[in-house]
C-alpha cells in the first residue's frame, strides 16, 4: 500500500524539524519526515567527535521560535544541541509525523498526477510536495588514498566516530585541517601517544570566547526573555556588519588577519613551526576557524605537522605528498563532505526524466536557493548559495522555510491540482544576479581553494550578503518566476489522483 501525503519532508537535523514546525503553523498536519537514521538531530547527532561543539554562539545557532534560556556555554556541545532537537521534536508535537529508519532512494515527479513517487527503504510514498532538507554537510567524504586498505588499524571520519575505538596511548594520524580537525585536535592530544596532522593547507584561526553560562544569566533569560532575543539580536547584528568585508572589501580583512597572526605567535614560539602553519591566502577565504586550545595543542612535544597532504598508505606508514612519513595506529579523516556534488542530487529524478545531479552537472543553481528548474514543487533548505561563512546557518533556513510557507498558500490559492515549476529563466536570473555578487568576495579573490567552490570553480555554496537580504528574497513566491502546471483532467469515470490511499 503507498500512502499519499500533502508534503514529504527529508531529513531530521535543523532543516527538517523546522520545515515541520512551519507546517504545523501553517496548519497542515497531513505530512511525514522520512529520515534515515533512527534518531532526529541531523548534523548533530551524526557529529559525536571529541570536541564536537558549534562554532555559532548558541543564543544564535537555534531557532527563533523555539529559544533556550538554558544553554550551559556561550558555544554549547554537541549533545546539548542534539537534546535540544529532540526536545524542538517533543514540544512541537512532531513525533507522530517521524518516519525514521527510512532512506530516500529514489523520487520520481510524475506529471500525470502532479505528485512524487518516493521510494524509500520502508515503503513508498506519494507526496505533493517534497521538502529536501538532507543538508549540505551530511554525507562523509573520504578521498580514495593508495594503499588506505593495505592500513591494519582504524580507519573512521570524523562525522562517523567509532566510539569503540580507545585511543588512549595511541599513534593516531589525524588528516585535514577544517572546522571539526581543529576542535578534535586539542581533544585528542593529551591521551595519545603522538599525533600526527596531514595539513595541505592551514585555516586562519581566531581565538574562540568560551564560556559557561552562569546560573545567573540562564535565570535572567528564563524570568524574561526579552534579554534572550536582545542577546540574540547583538549577537546576529555584529555578524550582519561584518558581512561588507567579506563580499564587498575583502582588503580590509588584513587587520583581522594581524590578530590571527598574534593569536597563533601566543602559542606557536618555534618559527619553523608557525611558518607550516601560517596561511599564504586572505583570511576568510577559507572558513575562519575559532579555536584558543588547537595552536597550544599543535606546539605539544606529542604533536608533528606534516605541511602536506597524505598521498598513501603502507600498512603502517602514512606518506604525505612531500614524501614524509609516519607511523600510525589509528587513521581519522576530518576531510569534509560532499558538498557541491550531494548524493541526494542522483536521487531525483524532475519532469523530463533527468536526475537533479544532470540537470546540475554545470553547477548547482536553485532559485532563491530552494527550487529548480524542471523539479516542480520540490523544494530545497540549504541549497546552493545559501551557505554562510560568519553567521548561524539557522537563519538561512528560517528564511527558507517563511518561503516554503509562501509556496504552500500559493498552491493553495490556486486551488485544485496544481504545481509550480520554477522557469529557467528566472533560476538564470537569479543565479547570474548571485554570481555577479560573487565577483569580488573573499571567496572568489582571496588566493584559495575551499570547499565553497565547485569542481568548475565557481562557488555554488556560499551567499554573498547579509542574512537580512536573504530574508527579504525569500519573504513571498513571485508567481511571475513559476511555471503554474495542473493535472490533465481525468476522463468522466476513472479514478484521480486525489485518491488519499493507492493500492
Ligand atoms: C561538525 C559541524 C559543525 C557545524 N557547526 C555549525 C555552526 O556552529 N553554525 C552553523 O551555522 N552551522 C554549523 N554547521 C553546519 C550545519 O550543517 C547546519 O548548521 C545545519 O545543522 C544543517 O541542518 P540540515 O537539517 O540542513 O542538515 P543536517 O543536519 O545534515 O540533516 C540532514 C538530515 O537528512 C538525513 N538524510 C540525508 N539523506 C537522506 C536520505 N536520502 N533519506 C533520508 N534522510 C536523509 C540525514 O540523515 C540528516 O539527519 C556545522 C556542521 C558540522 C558538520
Amino acid at each position: 500500500m503507498t500512502e499519499h501525503v500533502r508534503v514529504a519532508v527529508i531529513g531530521s537535523g535543523f532543516g527538517g524539524l523546522g520545515a515541520a514546525v512551519r507546517l504545523r503553523r501553517e496548519g497542515i498536519t497531513d505530512f511525514v519526515i522520512l529520515e534515515r537514521a533512527s534518531s532526529v538531530g541531523g548534523t548533530w547527532r551524526d557529529n559525536s567527535y571529541p570536541g564536537c561543539a558549534c562554532d555559532v554562539p548558541s543564543h544564535l545557532y537555534s531557532f527563533s521560535f523555539a529559544p533556550n534560556p538554558d544553554w550551559p556555554r556561550t558555544f554549547s556541545g554537541q549533545e546539548h544541541i542534539r537534546a535540544y532537537l529532540e526536545h524542538v521534536t517533543d514540544v512541537f508535537g512532531l513525533r507522530p509525523h517521524l518516519r525514521l529508519d527510512s532512506e530516500v532512494l529514489r523520487m520520481t515527479w510524475d506529471a500525470r498526477e502532479l505528485r512524487w513517487d518516493v521510494e524509500t527503504s520502508a515503503g513508498r510514498w506519494f507526496a505533493d510536495v517534497v521538502v529536501s532538507a538532507t543538508g549540505p554537510l551530511s554525507d562523509p567524504k573520504i578521498p580514495e588514498i593508495p594503499g588506505l586498505d593495505s592500513f591494519p588499524g582504524k580507519v573512521f571520519h570524523s562525522a562517523r566516530w567509532d566510539h569503540d575505538a580507545d585511543l588512549a596511548g595511541q599513534r593516531v594520524a589525524m588528516v585535514g585541517t577544517g572546522a571539526s580537525a581543529i576542535q578534535i585536535v586539542p581533544a585528542l592530544q593529551p591521551e595519545v601517544s603522538r599525533l600526527t596532522l596531514f595539513q595541505r593547507t592551514p585555516p586562519w584561526v581566531m581565538p574562540r570566547v568560551d564560556r559557561a553560562i552562569s546560573g545567573a544569566e540562564r535565570a535572567l533569560h528564563r524570568a524574561l526573555p526579552v534579554t534572550a532575543q536582545a542577546r540574540r539580536g547583538l549577537l546576529w547584528g555584529i555578524r550582519e556588519l561584518q558581512v561588507q568585508a567579506f563580499t564587498k572589501r575583502p582588503n580590509q580583512l588584513g587587520l583581522v588577519e594581524k590578530l590571527a597572526r598574534q593569536n597563533m605567535g601566543r602559542a606557536i614560539k618555534d618559527p619553523a613551526l608557525r611558518a607550516r602553519l601560517t596561511p599564504d591566502y586572505r583570511i576568510g577565504c577559507k572558513r575562519i576557524l575559532l579555536s584558543s586550545a588547537y595552536y597550544p595543542a599543535l606546539a605539544q612535544p606529542n604533536v608533528d605537522v606534516v605541511a602536506s597532504g597524505l598521498s598513501e598508505v603502507r600498512g603502517s606508514t602514512l606518506v604525505a605528498a612531500d614524501g614524509s612519513e609516519a607511523e600510525a595506529d589509528v587513521i581519522v579523516f576530518g576531510t569534509g563532505f560532499h558538498v557541491t556534488d550531494m548524493p541526494i542530487a542522483d536521487r531525483v529524478v524532475g519532469a523530463e526524466g533527468r536526475t537533479l545531479a544532470e540537470s546540475w552537472k554545470d553547477g548547482m543553481e536553485a532559485l532563491r536557493g530552494a527550487s529548480a528548474a524542471g523539479f516542480p514543487n520540490w523544494m530545497t533548505i540549504i541549497g546552493p548559495n545559501t551557505g554562510l561563512g560568519n553567521s548561524s546557518m539557522i537563519l538561512m533556513i528560517e528564511s527558507q522555510l517563511n518561503y516554503l510557507a509562501d509556496y504552500l498558500r500559493q498552491l493553495d490559492v490556486l486551488g485544485g491540482r496544481a504545481a509550480l515549476d520554477a522557469r529557467p529563466g528566472a533560476v538564470h536570473a537569479w543565479n547570474r544576479r548571485v554570481q555577479d555578487r560573487m565577483r569580488r568576495t573573499v571567496w572568489n579573490t582571496g588566493g584559495c581553494t575551499s570547499w565553497y567552490l565547485d569542481a568548475n570553480g565557481r562557488n555554488t555554496t556560499v551567499w554573498p550578503g547579509t542574512t537580512s537580504e536573504f530574508r527579504r528574497a525569500t519573504r513571498r513566491v513571485d508567481l511571475a518566476e513559476y511555471e503554474v502546471l495542473r493535472a490533465p483532467a481525468a476522463p468522466a469515470g476513472t479514478r484521480t489522483a486525489d485518491s488519499e490511499v493507492t493500492a
